[in-house]
């Protein structure tokens, strides 16, 4: 039986956080000796199926259409395109394809069942397939268990209180209740957040208050660093530095000992030997690939010699849990039900969110 701890609070959490710093390491490096192999990293290829044109207004997001950012959008992608990519992914490492489209919310129709026919190829490719599409209902959860998928990405990105800060298009409770719709199907959960947004320390410890007091706890939980983008809410926000990366990784992978840590954005401004030490207290994940969706990440290449310098293996796909099988649309026990998710949307507006907007259309 898991002997894993769910009743965390913020004070024992921040006690964590804020540990001297080389007992803090021992601490989160004997845990993950515990539950994971500390030689093996998993790398996992994130591609940006539909990009840009978002109707959300997250501050750090350079997709969301309001802001006036130097992306490419693009219409979803095809079938094959997809294909392509994942098997590139898979011949350079990669176990897992995370697919993201910058929607609000997942739409019964043509584009979703398209995404349902994407995951349904890339499981066939026995690689772990990932999915973040926004907001989705228990039925479209449903609808991809059904197709094969392995994880559902849906992050918190920071405490309850520092979310409304950051994103008044949306409340933190209807994040909660897209987790609470996958957990009612097979797919795990990939749930993390943002640091470097101009948050306090108690607010990164709400966070990972509000992901470990779940039962059960993710199974994945990355942790991303700011990157700022011109053009965003959030451009003028400074670089995380290295140590409050290290000590959120390593409080992560002591609250949530099972989980799979993902050291996700903001990589290309860590040193190797700042990742090496986020792989030593619990990050078991990077992503690969010269962008995360549409910032920079480190090109593949320097990733492999990064693994050969410190003797690091790419994790084989489905260690953690089975592969799931995969139901062709013919078979769907579950029907397009045309729903719209239902949500809260705080009566708030956000300042630095709203002159982003306002500069934005006079650079129109
Ligand atoms: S983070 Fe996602 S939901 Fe928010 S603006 Fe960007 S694409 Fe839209």
């Amino acid at each position: 039986m898991s002997d894993t701890k769910h009743n965390w609070t913020k004070e024992e959490i921040l006690d964590i956080y804020n540990k001297p710093l080389m007992e803090l390491l021992y601490d989160a490096a004997t845990i993950h000796r515990k539950y994971h192999d500390p030689n093996t990293v998993q790398v996992s290829t994130l591609l940006s199926i539909k990009t840009g044109g978002c109707p959300e207004d997250c501050g750090y997001c350079p997709q969301a259409a309001r802001y006036h950012t130097n992306i490419e959008g693009n219409d979803l992608m095809s079938l094959q395109q997809v294909k392509a990519q994942a098997l590139r992914a898979k011949a350079s490492g990669s176990s897992r394809v995370c697919m993201g489209a910058a929607w609000r919310n997942v739409k019964d129709g043509a584009e979703f069942d398209e995404v349902l026919e994407m995951v349904r190829t890339i499981n066939k490719l026995d690689m772990e397939v990932c999915c973040t599409l926004g907001m989705l209902t228990e039925n479209q959860a449903q609808r991809l268990a059904e197709a094969g998928l392995y994880a559902y990405n849906h992050n918190l990105d920071s405490s309850e209180e520092y979310y409304k800060e950051v994103i008044s298009t949306r409340g933190f409770e209807d994040r909660l209740e897209t987790i609470d719709n996958v957990r009612k199907t097979n797919v795990t959960v990939c749930s993390g957040g943002i640091i470097g947004m101009g948050e306090k320390e108690e607010d990164r410890a709400g966070m990972l208050v509000a992901l470990a007091t779940l039962n059960p706890q993710p199974e994945s939980v990355p942790i991303n660093a700011l990157v700022a983008v011109e053009g965003t809410p959030l451009e003028d926000q400074k670089p995380v530095s290295i140590w409050d990366m290290v000590r959120m990784v390593a409080t992560t992978r002591i609250v949530m000992p099972e989980t799979q840590v993902r050291l996700s954005a903001g990589r290309t401004e860590m040193s190797r030997e700042g990742q090496a030490m986020c792989f030593f207290s619990g990050a078991n994940s990077i992503f690969a690939g010269d962008k995360l969706l549409t910032t920079p990440n480190p090109d593949v290449n320097e990733d492999m010699e990064m693994f050969k310098l410190l003797g690091l293996n790419p994790q084989k796909p489905f260690i953690k849990k089975m592969q799931p099988q995969t139901v062709e649309a013919a078979d769907s026990q579950f029907q397009s039900l045309g729903e719209k998710p239902k949500w809260s949307r705080p009566d708030h507006t956000i300042e630095r969110n709203e002159s982003a907007k306002e500069k934005a259309k006079s650079l129109r």
